[in-house]
């Protein structure tokens, strides 16, 4: 039988999800957030489970060729703009929306002349300091680019907030008042929430909202579980007990012998390791699931393998399944344990784990 270790992807959860979306921001459209292979879900597997999205988030040019080519016909914008101006003729042949973030964006769009016109989304940095025009900037830029006859008018805009994920986090108020400040009197439709936006910012909903991680079942909020929103875990990382053993008191497990066995107990070998995208610094004690009892992990995870702590499922045998991550188990548990973020650990699953996708289930 082939290695066990498998990512399934649960389709239903995923329309579940965006149908959460849609509750919480009724007012707005969504641009589901595709990037990075969709968090690491699979890119057209997942445009096809959202495809109630009025459009899709991308990071680069060949993630939108990866759709375009997949037959998805729904807008698509550039989150980060072209790269270089070899990249506007492939934007308006597959009719792109492209984020413009820095002048020399503008410039290809200037040199690019006439023919159809590109949909231009106006980054607006309102605090966060990576991409994004100064608030003072932003009126000279969308007059110049709409003076351009590649670009579409009315611009769009957009923003990006830096710690919506916290509670009360005063600098989200203070990145409205500059975004609105900044946009002020200019023709457009704006957009200015992620997932934590969402969930907890109704201010932020504007006329687009921009979901990535709460999609695929993430909690976006600090100190709330996905569970708690109403969320589903799209991806469940799973795999098998592919040895079991009784070890004495005392023996050490794995690399470096972390873990002592405080006394004679089995022990669960999982095809599971880090060359799979499990997190190598998850600690002793972080949970997995054999049977559906909860069951700490003990010493370093390895490229191929973990331990596992029996004593909870003392009858448990060879092929019994584990769940690493997912439905059950949640994935921002195991990120906190292992000092990261879900989108993290989602974005770093490996293909080497095979995916399997299912559609069962309510949603
Ligand atoms: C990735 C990304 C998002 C999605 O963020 P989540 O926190 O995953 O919801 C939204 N907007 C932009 C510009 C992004 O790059």
């Amino acid at each position: 039988m082939a290695r066990p270790a498998r990512v399934v992807i649960d389709l239903a959860a995923a329309r579940s999800n965006l149908a959460l979306v849609r509750r919480l921001a009724p007012h707005s459209r969504v641009m589901a957030v595709v990037k990075a292979d969709a968090y690491g879900h699979g890119l057209v597997r997942m445009a096809r489970a959202f495809a109630g999205a009025d459009a899709f988030g991308v990071a680069c040019v060949e993630e939108a060729m990866g759709l375009r080519d997949a037959g998805v016909a729904a807008p698509i914008v550039l989150l980060e703009g072209a790269f270089c101006a070899g990249e506007i003729a492939t934007i308006r042949r597959a009719r792109l929306e492209t984020v413009v973030h820095r002048p020399d964006q503008i410039e290809m769009l200037a040199r690019a002349g006439g023919g159809e016109p590109v949909r231009v989304w106006v980054k607006v940095d309102s605090g966060m300091h990576r991409l994004g025009f100064a608030p003072a900037q932003v009126r000279t830029v969308a007059a110049r680019l709409c003076a351009l006859p590649a670009v579409a008018r009315p611009l769009r805009f957009m923003t990006q907030l830096a710690s919506a994920y916290t509670p009360g986090a005063p600098s989200v108020a203070a990145q409205l008042q500059a975004y609105d400040r900044a946009t002020a009197g200019s023709e457009g439709e704006h957009s200015i929430a992620n997932s934590a936006g969402i969930a907890a910012w109704p201010d932020t909903h504007r006329d687009w909202v921009r979901p990535g991680l709460m999609l695929y079942g993430g909690a976006p909020l600090a100190g709330r579980s996905a569970a708690d929103l109403g969320l589903r875990a799209v991806m469940t990382l799973r795999s098998e007990l592919i040895a079991v053993k009784h070890v004495a008191a005392g023996a050490r497990i794995g690399y470096g012998g972390t873990w002592t066995c405080p006394q004679a107990m089995p022990i669960g070998i999982v095809a599971m390791g880090y060359g799979d995208g499990y997190p190598r610094h998850a600690p002793s004690g972080t949970p997995a699931l054999v049977n559906g009892t909860r069951v700490p992990i003990i010493g370093k995870s390895s490229m191929d393998m973990l331990c596992v702590d029996l004593r909870a499922c003392p009858a448990a045998v060879v092929g019994d399944p584990v769940v690493l991550w997912g439905a059950d188990l949640a994935v921002d548990e195991i990120a906190a344990g292992a000092g990261t973020v879900a989108y993290e650990l989602m974005c770093g699953v490996q293909a080497r784990a095979r995916y399997e996708e299912h559609d069962g289930g309510q949603g």
